[in-house]
């Protein structure tokens, strides 16, 4: 199968990094454009990029050179699909423009991940919410661009530990208090004099996302035409979001009330048989997404974080809950699970899915670029 040629956006970044890692080597999609921001155009990636992976920066994209970051400022051709990894400010303004001109963007970022008609999707979670695509309207365009959202890091962890109780026995409500990896802020991130020997009980909008998020991930696909939209699920959601010093994976504590009783075997039963993608045989998708550990200290981020290649959930110490029905742990990696691996993930649903654009030629004009497919 011939690989299809794909961007990044945000490519010199801690989830940028990430995504060149997961798709230089990856067997439906080849990298072929980079960009970042303006600082950072007309270099070679290399010379741009502090690399911090622990594996090597793969020479042929150490010698791409970084393109102007807005669709209207190319020379050349921008690939059809468009993997972003900006802050939410920067995406804002440049993930519509990309979209106009026909490009599927696949964002990472919050700027619109509750937009009405804006897909929030984690694959085995809610895929059926894709369908949003249909009817875009606020961001898709003529020439079948739309956009494509992933949630936040520790929300992506905690849906695919819910998603099996929600089907089972239904949410009612949920608490959860966050210990986030440093990693989380990008780089370079949170001061080492603020983060080492501390906790920093405090992060911007977390505890809004986490909360909004996943009522809509877990919600319910209605309507149709432009009346297409998410019902979230009632369920009360409470997030405390603390940062600690920790690399990178994200642990959660969580204690929930469901809507029918349970026992401790038949949750376990439903995030054991929790594989909803596994007849799809899509590259990245965890064999388990969600795995149980019996050790009565896991999951732990050093031992842990990197459970089916760094995109499965860890969920650990089930027992009784003295204010809601039970408790549990939980552990998923921020930057793989959490970012990039989840938002190459939504790219393969959307290959077999036959929902990827077609190849876009973009031709300099004296008004902009042109578009045709
Ligand atoms: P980061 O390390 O700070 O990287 C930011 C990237 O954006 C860099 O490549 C930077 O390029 C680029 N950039 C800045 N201004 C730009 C502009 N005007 N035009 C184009 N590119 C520009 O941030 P990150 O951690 O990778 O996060 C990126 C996004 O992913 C954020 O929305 C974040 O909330 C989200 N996210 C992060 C994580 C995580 O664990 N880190 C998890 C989930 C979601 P230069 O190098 O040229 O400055």
């Amino acid at each position: 199968m011939e690989r299809r040629k794909v961007g990044i956006l945000g490519a010199t970044g801690t989830v940028g990094q990430r995504f060149i890692q997961l798709l230089h080597a990856h067997p439906w999609f080849e990298i072929a454009w980079l960009a970042a921001s303006e600082r950072s155009a007309g270099k070679r990636y290399a010379d741009a990029c502090h690399w911090k992976l622990d594996t090597p920066l793969p020479a042929r994209i150490g010698d791409m050179v970084l393109q102007p970051n807005t669709p209207a400022t190319q020379t050349g051709e921008v690939p059809s699909i468009i993997f972003a990894a900006l802050d939410a400010d920067v995406a804002r303004d440049l993930e519509p423009q990309f979209v106009e001109v026909g490009c599927a963007v696949i964002s990472n970022s919050s700027a619109f991940r509750m937009t009405r008609d804006v897909p929030l999707v984690v694959p085995e979670v809610n895929a059926d919410h894709l369908e949003l695509i249909a009817t875009q309207a606020s961001y898709g365009s003529a020439k079948g661009g739309y956009l494509v959202t992933n949630p936040n890091c520790s929300a992506i962890g905690l849906v695919l530990a819910l998603k099996p109780l929600e089907q089972r026995f239904g949410i009612e409500s949920l608490f959860v208090s966050t210990m986030q990896a440093v990693s989380g802020a990008g780089y370079p991130g949170v001061p080492s004099l603020d983060i080492l020997g501390n906790v920093v009980p405090f992060i911007k909008n977390e505890e809004e996302k986490m909360q909004e998020e996943v009522g809509k991930l877990l919600g319910r696909y209605t309507g149709a035409g432009p009346d297409a939209h998410i019902d979230p699920l009632p369920a009360t959601v409470s997030a405390h979001c603390n940062r600690v010093a920790v690399i990178e994976g994200h642990t959660e504590c969580v204690s929930i009330k469901l809507r029918q009783p349970a026992t401790a075997d038949e949750i376990l039963a439903a995030w054991r048989e929790f594989q909803p993608l596994q007849a799809h045989h899509l590259p990245s998708a965890p064999e388990q997404p969600v795995i149980y550990t019996d050790a009565a200290d896991r999951p732990q981020p050093r031992l842990d974080v990197n459970a089916g290649h760094g995109m499965s959930t860890t969920v650990g110490r089930l027992r009784p809950c003295s204010l809601l029905h039970w408790k549990f742990v939980l552990l998923s990696h921020n930057t793989l699970r959490g970012a990039a691996g989840a938002a190459v993930l939504n790219a393969e649903v959307l290959a077999k899915l036959g929902k990827l654009p077609g190849t876009v030629r973009h031709t300099q004009t004296g008004s902009g670029v042109q578009v045709s497919a």
